[in-house]
């Protein structure tokens, strides 16, 4: 039985179709990632799917019950991290678990054992008895998803889970996030980052004002999409990156403009390499393609706000 299964799904605010005829299926102990544009939708889905918005069609399966028609009994057997951490400020660390596990029904009994180890999994264990006051941005996420496994969830659903976060603690989060899938969870997250969708999902939709443009393994999307070598150039001040961009787009099978940076997206780089070695005050980097360009490809380079 899959953990999630969306068929169809549309909801429209005003005039808008917000989420547009969406279907996807997450299989059991596997991360799935919401990919999307600001605005495409992701955070509306996520809601649709934990019953919290009621959808205008579709059909919506989560954990084996249905969506919004039982939603109270799913929810028991899901986490949640939201976007925006909602933790209790008068509350210490652990009284925060223990509040939060009373929401699930759980008994103060029952709780209190598990509050240790959740700490520990967070990397908070000396922190029992602090104030949130007293957390940086990265420990409040850490007991965020702490608090999320408070009921032993199957599924857990991660809206941004690293956004406002410094490498250190995004690294901190993605090893946790990968303990709890090596004992069986169900992972469901967005994410404004492509690396860490490429480093934790196993599959990925990418969607745009409201519809699903593609969807497949970070691998399966980087060799179906794009051209495996990217060749970043940039000018360096002598204002000949448009000229050479002009004398050398045939050696690409597709060029991008973006400020003072071409991209050079090729099968083989070689001889656009030539050419750049003997090019002077250009600046370059040569890399393999990644989820990024996907990306930037499937949803454009405009703004969007
Ligand atoms: P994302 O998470 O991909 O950034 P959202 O799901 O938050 O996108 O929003 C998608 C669109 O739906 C946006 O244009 C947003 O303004 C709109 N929207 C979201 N929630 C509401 C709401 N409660 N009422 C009206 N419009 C909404």
């Amino acid at each position: 039985m899959a953990a999630l299964d969306v068929s169809g799904l549309h909801k429209t605010y005003g005039d808008t179709a917000v989420v547009a005829g969406l279907s996807f299926t997450v299989e059991p102990g596997t991360c799935f990632g919401l990919l999307g544009p600001n605005g495409a939708g992701k955070t509306t889905t996520l809601r649709l799917c934990l019953g919290l918005t009621a959808p205008d069609g579709g059909e919506i399966t989560l954990g084996g019950h249905s969506i919004p028609a039982d939603a109270q009994s799913a929810r028991a057997r899901v986490g949640v991290v939201p976007q925006f951490d909602n933790l209790d400020p008068d509350f210490t660390c652990a009284e925060n678990l223990l509040v939060f596990g009373r929401y699930f029904g759980l008994k103060d009994a029952d709780i209190r054992p598990r509050i240790p180890q959740l700490l520990e999994f967070a990397s908070l264990g000396s922190k029992a008895n602090a104030k949130l006051s007293t957390l940086s941005g990265g420990m409040k996420r850490r007991l965020t998803l702490a608090r999320a496994l408070v009921a032993n969830p199957d599924i857990v659903f991660l809206d941004e889970p690293t956004t406002g976060l410094d490498p250190q603690a995004r690294h901190l989060i993605w090893e946790r996030l990968k303990q709890l899938k090596s004992v069986g969870k169900t992972l469901i997250l967005t994410t404004h980052f492509m690396d860490e969708a490429e480093r934790l999902c196993d599959r990925l939709i990418v969607i745009d004002h409201g519809r699903k443009i593609a969807e497949g393994s970070p691998r399966e999307l980087i060799a179906t999409h794009i051209e495996p070598q990217v060749i970043e150039v940039f000018d360096e001040s002598c204002g000949q990156l448009a000229d050479f961009t002009e004398n050398h787009r045939h050696l690409a099978e597709r060029v991008e403009q973006s400020g003072e940076t071409a991209f050079f997206y090729c099968r083989d780089p070689q001889p656009l390499l030539s050419a750049l070695a003997a090019a002077d005050g250009l600046r370059y980097v040569h890399r393999a393609a990644n989820l990024e360009d996907v990306f930037i490809k499937l949803t454009g380079r405009e703004l969007r706000d």
